[in-house]
């Protein structure tokens, strides 16, 4: 019966149209949602890449050719000044952690104990969120990281700061989770202040993920589990004493313009600008930070000083061998120089 059925009448998904065929005559219904966003998709193509073009002919010549000869085109969008609406700040609230992970790009392996401060936490959230909400309700947004940011003691007065300065834009908290299973004074925080949670799940750890993604369901909670297969692995990110990295090497930096980091009313375009003080002191080798590695937000007129500054090359990037980076199986932190260099 089913196949008799079939002879006289069937349906077909072609591309962008469903083909009906009743008696052996053909309909041809046009999907007009996905030829809607094929357009639409072609139509950002071409944005993208007028963009890519102005960029590209904006730069002085030996950085054009250098786009052009290791093929770097696709990376050029990131020296575009980032929209109010997708500037995350990241926020160490912790510098040390309760792991111990090879090649920490924050170097909480090699930092001390340090908590900050609700004070200077509040008149930097406030200062970021007047300049990047200005013309923007739910513009800008917070990343509480660390170290482990579950160590601080005031997490959720925290959350609560967080918020009170962005009501309508997105705080995340990145955490190993060890800290979570049972507290549940962290969760009703991270609930009443519509936090959301990231868990990264790190292979040597054996975390409870059936009691937290049991909590995150019951109450409903934004939540991401990074490397759920168990895959993370540790990127090694080499560092040349002498600071003698190509000026144009940075561009290939996956944190340049993307995880920017706020740490005590300076503003850096990656993390590890500020923490790179934590190898420096460990390992007695003195990495320069100058004023061109930062912006004051307490001095910065407006979202677009900010914006502008990020999207620039810091002189940091000279100590970043950024084209030797490599990952290698997750390990645990021998404090070796080698894991940084
Ligand atoms: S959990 Fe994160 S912050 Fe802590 S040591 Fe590992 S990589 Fe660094
Ligand atoms: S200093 Fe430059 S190259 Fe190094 S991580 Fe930061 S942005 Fe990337």
């Amino acid at each position: 019966m089913g196949n008799e059925f079939k002879k006289v009448f069937s349906v077909k998904n072609e591309i962008y149209h469903k083909v009906i065929q009743i008696f052996g005559l053909k309909i041809k219904i046009l999907n007009e949602n996905l030829l809607k966003q094929a357009i639409k998709n072609f139509d950002n193509n071409i944005v993208k890449e007028n963009e890519q073009k102005e960029i590209l002919k904006s730069l002085e010549p030996e950085f054009r050719n250098y786009v052009i000869d290791n093929d770097l085109y696709n990376m050029l969008l990131k020296l575009k000044p980032r929209n109010a609406e997708n500037f995350i700040a990241e926020i160490n609230l912790t510098d040390h952690c309760n792991l111990n992970c090879q090649c920490c790009d924050h170097f909480s392996p090699l930092a001390d104990e340090f908590y900050l401060d609700l004070e200077t936490f509040e008149k930097d959230v406030k200062q970021f969120a007047k300049l990047t909400c200005e013309n923007v309700m739910g513009g800008g947004g917070l990343s509480l990281i660390g170290g482990e940011p579950l160590l601080h003691p005031d997490i959720c007065k925290i959350f609560e700061i967080a918020r009170k300065y962005f009501p309508q834009s997105p705080i995340w908290l990145i955490t190993n989770g060890i800290l979570l299973k049972g507290n549940t004074k962290v969760l009703d925080a991270i609930q009443k202040y519509d936090v959301y949670l990231k868990i990264t799940q790190y292979p040597i750890l054996n975390l409870d993920f059936n009691w937290i993604e049991n909590e995150v369901k019951k109450r409903k909670l934004q939540y991401l589990r990074l490397f759920p297969n168990n895959d993370k692995i540790s990127v090694h990110h080499p560092f040349d004493l002498q600071g003698n990295v190509c000026k144009y090497e940075y561009l290939r930096c996956y944190h340049f313009n993307h995880c920017i980091a706020l740490r005590k009313g300076k503003l850096y375009t990656c993390p590890l600008i500020p923490y790179s003080e934590h190898f420096s002191r460990y390992f007695k080798t003195e990495l320069k930070i100058s004023e061109n590695d930062y912006i004051d937000i307490h001095k910065a007129k407006s979202f677009d000083e900010l914006a502008r500054f990020c999207a620039k090359r810091p002189d940091f990037c000279r100590y970043c061998k950024v084209k030797e980076r490599n990952s290698r199986k997750f390990a645990l932190s021998e404090k070796s120089i080698l894991e940084w260099t």
